[in-house]
């Protein structure tokens, strides 16, 4: 049952200043920003953490579903908060379903980074409909993407890697970025082990595949 989410009627009517009260509080009091890059999963937050200090003018904010997890994020930023003053103010942590509800939470073309770090891969033929990554959350993403935005995914998985490929590549609002094209992204190179999922595998010597996808322009517009 999803009556324990808590989730806005629309973006305006949600309090982003409760998650970024730094970086929200201006002294006019009009928000001069908004979240601009999302990891899905999020899991324990790592990557939040490796990025906050690369993009220290972009709000970032991790969605998590689990509630104990998503809960030892939100702890985790505040710690960090506390322990280094001015550091780690632009991320954040919610728990939410983010295949459901991310319209309420963010406008059409408001993000400009999206990761997907070893999303569950749900095995069983059966469970497919179950990934994180199908035709119609592709479309979910696409709506809240900005033009030219950049999702990034990586996964252990090979199997779940061919499908993330396959349905991005046939979705028709997205391209494959080219493996050359990666070179200058400093993000990628922190994609592979800054979560704790990423590490885990490293320990267990597991393959890591990467592919990272553009929002293109809307052919029929
Ligand atoms: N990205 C993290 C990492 O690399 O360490 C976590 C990877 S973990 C295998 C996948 C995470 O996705 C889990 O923490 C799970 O609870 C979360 N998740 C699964 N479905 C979700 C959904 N619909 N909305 C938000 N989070 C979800």
């Amino acid at each position: 049952a999803d009556h324990d989410f808590d989730y806005p009627r629309c973006p305006e009517a949600y309090d982003w200043s409760i998650l970024y009260p730094e970086v929200t509080n201006t002294k006019s009091g009009i928000y001069n920003k908004r979240v601009e890059m999302l990891d899905i999963g999020c899991g324990y937050g790592g990557l939040l953490v490796t990025l906050s200090p690369m993009f220290p003018d972009s709000m970032i904010l991790g969605l998590e579903i689990r509630v104990k997890v998503s809960q030892y994020v939100i702890e985790r930023i505040k710690a960090l908060r506390a322990n280094q003053p001015n550091c780690y103010d632009n991320i954040a942590c919610i728990r939410t379903n983010a295949i459901k509800y991310l319209p309420n939470f963010f406008k059409k073309g408001q993000i400009k980074k999206m990761f997907f770090l070893y999303p569950d891969p749900h095995f069983k033929k059966s469970k497919h409909k179950w990934r994180i990554i199908n035709d119609t959350t592709l479309s979910e993403y696409a709506y809240v993407l900005a033009e030219e935005a950049l999702v990034y995914t990586v996964t252990d998985v090979k199997d779940l890697h061919e499908w993330m490929v396959q349905h991005f590549s046939e979705h028709g609002l997205f391209k494959r970025v080219e493996d050359g094209d990666l070179k200058d992204d400093p993000v990628v190179d922190k994609l592979y082990e800054s979560s704790e999922e990423g590490k885990k595998v490293t320990r267990n010597n597991g393959d890591k595949f990467l592919a990272v996808f553009m929002r293109i322009k809307d052919p029929d517009l």
